[in-house]
């Protein structure tokens, strides 16, 4: 095959070998990109106050119910040994594991590999943590990742924060959810296996082992058993993941990209195992870190760490740290070009008047006129405030004191050539010296200046 002459060419023919090869092997993608999105996002009929229980998600009602009923009202009358509530929050710890580091950074963006026994073991723990089996967690998440804070993203901060946490799964979601591939998953052996024995392990694991281990190992009562190492704890870490919807969405620091609601904060990461850094999750998916920083709180990262230090996980994805600071620097800059907003500038060039030697001349006799760098100057209103002497700056009225500011007589700090160009008010005909530098000309303030890309374009135009 001869080589492409040209990139478009290249495409051509990387079209045509696609569109010529036979699709009957091509796996069918269930979920994934249809031709227009809009097609498929069609809204449920509009709610009736009097049908209000049409849009109430009864089966995850039931279980809310549940365990906030027992979880939250349970302690209000039934105690339980220190040891229960110390055993109820590590477990919730280490199943919180199996959604952070297993359903959210494993399945849902393939940020590492995990070897069999730790995908079985992640698969187990995030059962354990009665948020649906992976498949399901990571369709919503993918289509949250894609369509980020619009009507197809299935819990949207834009809705609302106690929509984005715990609403979208009370209520029936009014709009169909964007599409996601999922056909990794769909074929993935670990995921159907623990789609068909969702059941059974989340019952096992949520609910049987946490409720028998405080009751054969210190004796805990059975109601303790309930309400604290099983309902409390589902309920907790509920909400723990939960937050990471809400709470990262609406706390904290837009570090690397302001478009859209993700937010970093230690708090966030606090609650949710390190899943708080989430404006850099939302920009670089594919990292296995949430934190980058050695301070920053990120123990689903360190999971991942130690894993592959034991060779149950490897090829662990990291961005490229220059596309990180490339979106750092980005939002850095942005701030600094509002800050440089609230600075009032010299008046432009374009706008200041020219004025030929005679012209200025006579001006110079009504006021205190120099000329520094082809700028004519008025400083009749800091006579009196030269630090220099006033002597010094009225010897110099009416002449080109170029040479005397730039260290004939005085090198001038930076901030005093600052303050001289505010006092620009005209221009001299031909009065730019051949052989002067630009820095005499341009003020240090503005010799580096954060522009809009609409500005510099203006420019060159
Ligand atoms: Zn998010
Ligand atoms: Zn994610």
């Amino acid at each position: 095959m001869a080589p492409a002459a040209d990139g478009e060419s290249c495409l051509k023919q990387r079209l045509d070998i696609s569109s010529s090869s036979d699709h009957s092997t091509t796996p069918q993608l269930q979920d994934d990109y249809p031709p227009q999105d809009a097609q498929w996002a069609m809204l449920r009929p509009v709610a009736k106050w009097r049908a209000w229980y049409n849009d109430i998600n009864k089966s995850n009602c039931a279980v809310l119910i549940l365990t906030h009923g027992v979880g939250l009202l349970g302690p209000i009358f039934i105690t339980c040994q220190w040891k229960t509530l110390l055993f109820a929050l590590s477990y919730a710890y280490l199943l919180g594991f199996g959604i952070t580091a297993g359903y959210h950074r494993l399945w849902s963006h393939r940020s590492y590999n995990a070897s069999l026994p730790l995908q079985y073991f992640l698969a187990v723990l995030g059962a354990g943590a009665v948020q649906y089996d992976i498949q399901w967690w990571c369709r919503q998440h993918r289509a949250h990742h894609r369509y980020t804070d619009t009507e197809l993203d299935p819990y949207g901060a834009p809705r609302g924060f106690w929509y984005s946490h715990i609403g979208w799964l009370i209520f029936v979601n009014r709009q169909k959810i964007g599409f996601a591939d999922i056909s990794d998953l769909r074929n993935d052996p670990v995921v159907q296996w623990q789609r068909r024995n969702f059941v059974l392990l989340a019952l096992f694991v949520a609910f049987v082992i946490p409720g028998s281990i405080p009751y054969w190992l210190w004796n805990e009562t059975i109601s303790g058993c309930i309400v604290y190492a099983i309902a409390f704890r589902i309920c907790y870490l509920h909400h723990v993941t939960f937050s990471v919807n809400s709470l990262a969405h609406w706390l904290g620091e837009a570090t690397y990209d302001d478009k859209d609601t993700p937010r970093d904060h230690f708090l966030t990461a606090l609650v949710t195992l390190g899943e708080g850094y989430h404006n850099f999750h939302h920009q670089f998916p594919m990292d296995y870190r949430n934190a980058i920083k050695w301070y920053q709180y990120d123990p689903s990262k360190w999971f991942i760490w130690v894993c592959e230090k034991l060779g149950f996980a490897d090829n662990l994805k990291v961005c490229a740290d220059n596309e990180i600071r490339k979106s750092e620097y980005t939002m850095q800059l942005n701030s600094l070009r509002e800050k440089q907003g609230s600075i009032i500038w010299p008046v432009r060039t374009c706008n200041l008047p020219v004025l030929d030697w005679d012209a200025f001349q006579t001006l110079s006799q009504r006021q205190a006129l120099i000329i520094v760098a082809g700028f004519i100057h008025d400083v009749t209103s800091f006579i009196n405030e030269h630090p220099g002497g006033s002597a010094i700056l009225i010897s110099n009225v009416g002449q080109d004191a170029t040479a005397a500011f730039f260290g004939g007589i005085y090198s001038h700090s930076n901030a005093a050539h600052n303050l001289l160009a505010m006092k620009r008010v005209g221009i001299l005909q031909g009065g730019f010296q051949p052989g002067l530098g630009m820095d005499k000309a341009i003020p240090p303030s503005q010799r580096l200046r954060i522009m809009q890309w609409e500005e510099i374009v203006e420019k060159e135009l």
